[in-house]
This record gives structure tokens, sequence and C-alpha cells, in this order.
């Protein structure tokens, strides 16, 4: 969308990796927002050592070898791992590190025995640690042959650029405490069928988390387009519409009030539009009203299969010479997914974009449930919700009521009506708008808007 804001700064600088306390010594009246610090924390310079580091494996197909320490996917996770370890040693322990993996055999693109493992990283929130979103990228990478395991696969953007941006937010956020958790998490497995993504979906489910955003970046790091554009100002969020896991009652419901185009993972989106907007210099974010690409595929949908809010997060120019490809010269075309083919600046940028997307819902009380309206032959509208829970949620100031007209692609209007579970719009009439709840902070961070019913809800 277009900035309602100007952004304050013209460009996002390298910083060091030492994070300035400046900031938190300017008085009150004049206190910057740490989510403009954590955007400014945020280095390219450290991201691109890190996909370098990640390329020089040779190749992170999932079926590669897993005993060398310099070649194969083995190796690859096991310096993912040591990273997040040394990450979460500079916060005090901040971070739970694991791996999370399970055998898979008997599939078209896994036909043997394979373990498939990905690394896990969990920054505990302080107030409501079983409420969760979560930062993926894919440690696995490809060639032209799917089930090739031995060439060298580079998979520089293709995801070496996700993982390296979900490190580099683990990096930054681990600076600040939070009051709901973020899971940032390495997954494999992608390319041969998304096995990574149904493993942890899996764990989640089982443990019952309340997972409230998935934010999957797959390939944030090219900005030359195969049809010739080159920018990097904007960015793609897709998003689904009407969840997989609706049932037939459900359905019924939806056809008299709405609600195909608020899905939870569509407010998700429109929420990180919102801050794309506000925080990201010179980024202006699409949301696409599609689960994926067309016809393709990425780690989120997963998570979506099981009910989970989540999108995928990716450059807007994608360059097909560059990804899945064998390594090699045709027609005086270079064919490969190297490092030329990625932009570090870039990739910064769009993790700048996770990261305070991370940071703002995990300082934000969670979103509202059991969201109901009312208002049929009524000049008013009548929203009403339950309570946050007080211990999980002491930071609440209330919730702020939001509405668009219903062809409008961002919410446009809002009011803020305290620490209440229902209020009602006088003389504005239910069936011309789209309406929605957030809940908003003492600080002023706010949960996404979430949309009445089945339709909209984020879960408990
Ligand atoms: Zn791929």
């Amino acid at each position: 969308m277009k900035p309602r804001l100007r952004p304050v700064t013209a460009a996002l600088f390298a910083f060091p990796f030492a994070i300035t306390a400046a900031h938190a010594q300017q008085n009150d009246t004049q206190k910057v927002d740490p989510l403009h610090t954590i955007v400014e924390d945020i280095s390219a310079d450290r991201i691109e050592t890190d996909i370098e580091k990640l390329v020089s494996f040779g190749t992170r197909h999932t079926l590669s070898e897993t005993k060398s320490d310099t070649r194969g996917i083995g190796a690859a996770r096991r310096w993912i791992k040591q990273e997040f370890e040394a990450i979460s040693q500079r916060c005090g322990g901040c971070l739970e590190v694991m791996f999370v993996g399970d055998t898979i055999s008997g599939e078209k693109r896994i036909p043997d025995a394979t373990e498939v493992v990905n690394v896990v990283a969990i920054q505990r929130g302080t107030t409501d640690p079983d409420r969760y979103v979560l930062m993926s990228g894919d440690i696995d990478s490809r060639v032209s042959d799917v089930m090739d395991a031995t060439s060298d696969a580079p998979g520089a953007n293709d995801n070496a650029s996700g993982v390296a941006g979900t490190l580099e937010a683990a990096r930054v956020l681990s600076q600040h405490k939070f009051n709901g958790s973020i899971v940032y998490a390495a997954l494999s497995g992608e390319e041969q069928g998304l096995f990574g993504g149904k493993i942890l979906a899996k764990k989640a489910s089982e443990e019952g988390w309340r997972l409230k955003a998935v934010l999957n970046n797959d390939m944030i790091g090219n900005i030359e387009g195969v049809n010739g554009v080159v920018n990097n100002t904007s960015a793609r969020l897709f998003a689904e519409g009407t969840r997989v896991t609706e049932t037939d009652d459900e359905a019924r419901t939806r056809r008299f009030t709405g609600g195909e185009v608020d899905s939870p993972s569509r407010n998700l989106a429109r929420y990180i539009d919102d801050l794309a907007d506000r925080f990201i210099p010179n980024l202006d974010t699409m949301v696409i009203y599609r689960l994926d690409r067309y016809g393709r595929g990425g780690h989120h949908r997963p998570f979506n299969d099981l009910g989970y809010p989540g999108i995928r997060i990716m450059e807007t120019n994608e360059n097909y010479e560059r990804q899945h490809q064998d390594l090699r010269t045709e027609n005086g075309i270079e064919y490969g997914d190297t490092l030329e083919g990625v932009n570090f600046d870039y990739a910064a940028k769009l993790t700048a974009l996770n990261a305070v997307s991370l940071a703002s819902m995990s300082w934000a009380p969670a979103p509202p449930a059991h969201v109901e309206i009312k208002g049929a032959v009524k000049p008013s509208t009548t929203l009403s919700w339950k309570a946050s829970a007080p211990e999980q949620n002491p930071h609440l100031a209330g919730y702020k009521i939001y509405w668009r007209y219903t062809d409008a692609p961002q919410w446009q209007y809002s009011k803020f009506v305290g620490d209440v579970t229902e209020a009602t719009l006088e003389n504005v009439v239910i069936d011309n708008y789209f309406f929605g709840v957030a809940s908003v902070s003492k600080d002023g961070y706010e949960s996404p808007v979430v949309f009445p019913g089945a339709a909209g809800s984020f879960g408990e």
C-alpha cells in the first residue's frame, strides 16, 4: 500500500553488531519507537556473510551427505545450530536451540529412509510464553534434477537468503524482551515436498502452541526479474483466502456474513503491509490474494493446512534462470543460484520487515478471540469479543475496532474503544463495511485485526 506516513530515514544502514543503547537514553517526549531501532540494527553485511557460509557447503540437498563437516546438509544444519547457540550465548541463554526432525521414506522425492532435520530456536516470551509467532527459511537446495544430491547447488537466494534473514532476525530481536514467544526456524526438505514444515507444524499442533503467525521467507534477495524489471523497493506477501480447515457449517455461515478475503492469513498480511509503510524505508509490499505463486509451493502451506495463520514473504521480481538450475552457461546465459544473484541490502530490508512484524506482534497483546458481530436491520453495528487473560496480557490498554469498504484492500477506519468486551458503532451500517477488532498495548503495539467468526479467527 502507499505509505500513510513518510519514512524518516532514507536508507537502511548496515550497523556493526554492537547494538546501540543511544535510543534508550532519549527522554520520553522524544522516544523513538524501538521498532525503528530494530530496523536499523539489521545488518546486510552479516546476512552476506551467512549466505556465503551456507553456499560454501557445496550442496544442501535434503538427500546429500551428512557426515562431512564441510559439504552437504548435515554440515549446514550443524553450522546453523552453532550460530543459534552463539546468538543465545550473547543474550544470556535466551534461545532454546534444538533439532526438530523425523525420518521420511517411501515418498516420490525421498524414496529411501532419510533424516529430515530442522533447526529451531525459541525466544521465550515473558508474560505469554505459549503464544508464538514464527519466522522461517529453508536450508535445502537443488539443481535441475530434484533428485540430484551431489552436484553443486549453491542455493544462494533459494533459500540461503531466508535462513540468513532468520538468523539475523534472531541476532537483533534477542537483544529485546517480548511478551509472546518468537520461533526462528531453518526448515529442511522443502524442495522434496515440504517435509520440514510438515514436521514442525505437527509439533506445534501436538504441543498445543497458540501459533498466531508464520512468516515463511522463501527467496528474499533477488531484485533482477527475468522479465527485465530491476527493482529493490517492492516485496510480495502471499496469503491464502478461506482456510482449508473450514467446516461445511462454517462455509454456510460465511456465505451470509462474508470472510472470504479476511482469513487470519490475509489480515496478517495486511498487518505486515501496514508495518512496511510505517517502518521500512523504500519498501512497498503487495498483498497477493493467493496461497503462493501460481501452481508453486512453500513452507507456510503445511502450517496453513492445520489452520494456522501464515504467509510467504518474498521478492517481487523472480529470475527463473537462477532457480533450480544446474550451474552452466548456455547460449551466453549463466544459469544457477549463485551469490551474484543476491542483493544483500534488499535481503536486509525484507529481514527488517520480518523483524518488526515479529516484534510488534510479540509486544502486542494476543489477538482478540471469539469476535462476534451483530447489527442486521439496525443503524448501528455491535462487535463483541472475549476479554484477554490479564496474566498473559498485563500490558493491555484495550481494543480498537477497524472497518473498511468491502472492496477496499486495507483497513480504512478505526476507533479505540478501551478495555471493554463489546462496542457499538452508531450510525455505521453493518451491510456496507467489513469489520474487525485488534488488541492494543499500553505502548501502542497492536495485534492484527481479527475478522468476526470462524472465518477470521486467530484462535484462543
Ligand atoms: Zn526452490
